[in-house]
């Protein structure tokens, strides 16, 4: 059998309404695509290596140029040829949630997984680890998942002008898009609908997830993200549709929020965080909220827990707490609401879950004034944290999960031959940092990765710590008191 055949086979199996009758056109399309010349090419036997092998035949046959972006735009063109359509797509999904929404759930992530839509191959690379800390076992990944860019490619996408199509991609127009040298391909992409306060929003698959099933929840308008009384009702009806799912919000507030602020989304996913599993180090009472249970939570950032089986009160105290900490000032732990020429500097992380029957928010308070001192964010990493991780921290590191740059594979590689003592080309900004964990273990070939990993998880809470607004310190506690006594 040769590749083309292979991948026609493949074509019918991702999509069932295909047929033998579609087999010479479904042929002739991926021929179209990757030249005839690769009619010579040999079957390989996973579905992604055979993938692979029409992609290089196209290359060889001069049908594409040999840049990362172009092979990709093939990749999903030859996947789409077998990914259901998108009105397919959701009438299957609806089809399947009448059996349980974990059906309609499972049967979507496999989709995306099966049309390597979820680049299940990169992710694989991620190097994932947890490590003990005072907060338990935070979780921690170096992203190597999204390619490098390539130098041609860039060059190649430079000599084109942006078209400002789609507006962002976390537009629904990203759905079918053919890609650019300087935009992902997207022709295998597929989106559910679903409604939500009245309006359509569009649910999908994160293509480099961080964990399991990482979902994106998008409002089918581009408009800018913002945190008010709605956002709580839209993550409960999210929650009440995908009982199973966690969902939250990055924050709406540059150096505190995540980095796609101009599309209204959420995020979501199945997977338990290690805030989800810290315990509340102080039960609350909300006046007026007798319904609600509410707690401070053991964790690094300012974090408060809302438990109840009763959703409009549920809400309303979520909305009561974003609104107080919008206008709340602190002056004494530097706090502050306003800047004197009125810019607002408080938010919220909110995040929620179901608990059996009961739903439960976890609010992050969030902070994103600047200082001389801390220029990046008084409440970001702080200088002598960043050579770890300087990026913002959004909803899924507030949880626990830390998202590293790929550079620290081989820079924590070179700390660990100077720890051990062995030649090694270790980057000046790690040296303060690996002198300190010189003077404080004993450092073997046996015992240097766990160790090294741990070390890593430490900086990564004094990270989360740098983020939080009233530290885990006697000060900072007393003043989050003063915080809740306004509520
Ligand atoms: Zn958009």
């Amino acid at each position: 059998m040769n590749a083309i055949d292979s991948h026609v086979n493949y074509l019918l199996h991702l999509n069932p309404t295909l047929s033998a009758m579609d087999r010479i056109y479904l042929s002739n399309r991926v021929a179209n695509l990757v030249g005839d010349a690769a009619k010579t090419v040999a079957a390989v036997p996973n579905a992604l290596d055979n993938l692979d092998a029409l992609v290089a035949a196209a290359v060889t046959n001069g049908v594409i140029a040999d840049l990362l972006p172009a092979k990709q735009i093939l990749e999903a063109e030859l996947m789409a040829l077998g990914t259901p359509t998108p009105s397919q797509a959701n009438a299957e999904f609806w089809q399947q949630y009448q059996d349980s929404p974990q059906a309609a759930t499972d049967w979507f992530f496999n989709l995306s997984r099966a049309t390597n839509y979820i680049q299940t191959r990169a992710i694989a690379k991620n190097i994932a680890f947890t490590t003990p800390t005072d907060y338990g076992e935070l979780e921690i990944t170096i992203n190597l998942s999204k390619p490098e860019k390539d130098p041609k490619a860039i060059a190649a996408a430079a000599q084109t002008s942006p078209s400002g199509y789609p507006a962002c991609q976390l537009c629904l127009e990203n759905e079918g898009y053919a890609g650019r040298l300087d935009y992902p391909a997207r022709a295998n992409h597929r989106i559910i609908r679903f409604p939500l306060g009245g309006a359509t929003w569009g649910f999908q698959y994160s293509p480099y997830a961080y964990f399991n099933e990482h979902a994106i929840f998008l409002d089918a308008v581009h408009e800018p993200m913002h945190i008010n009384a709605r956002t709580f009702t839209n993550l409960l009806d999210i929650l009440t549709w995908l009982p199973h799912y966690f969902v939250g919000s990055n924050a709406d507030l540059p150096i505190v929020g995540g980095s796609m602020l101009g599309h209204e989304h959420y995020q979501g996913g199945r997977h338990e965080f290690a805030m989800g599993k810290a315990p509340v180090q102080q039960a609350l009472t909300l006046p007026g909220f007798d319904t609600v249970a509410a707690g401070i939570v053991h964790w690094p950032l300012s974090v408060i827990r809302l438990t109840s089986t009763d959703r409009q009160p549920l809400e309303r105290a979520a909305e009561h707490i974003r609104a107080a900490w919008a206008n709340y000032s602190d002056e004494s732990v530097s706090v502050r609401a306003f800047s004197e020429d009125g810019t607002p500097h408080h938010t919220l992380t909110p995040i929620a879950r179901r608990v059996g029957n009961a739903y439960q928010f976890y609010l992050v308070l969030r902070d994103n004034q600047t200082s001389t001192d801390y220029p990046e964010g008084i409440f970001h990493p702080h200088r002598d944290v960043q050579h770890i991780k300087k990026e913002n921290i959004g909803l899924i590191e507030a949880m626990g999960l830390a998202i590293l740059p790929a550079r620290l594979l081989h820079e924590l590689n070179e700390v660990q031959k100077y720890l051990l003592g062995q030649p090694n080309t270790i980057a000046p900004m790690h040296k303060p940092w690996a002198d300190q964990l010189k003077a404080t273990h004993t450092w073997t070939p046996a015992n240097a990765e766990t160790q090294l990993r741990q070390a890593v998880g430490q900086v990564f809470a004094r990270v989360l710590e740098d983020a939080g607004v009233f530290k885990q310190t006697e000060a900072g506690q007393a003043a989050f008191a003063r915080f809740i006594a306004t509520l």
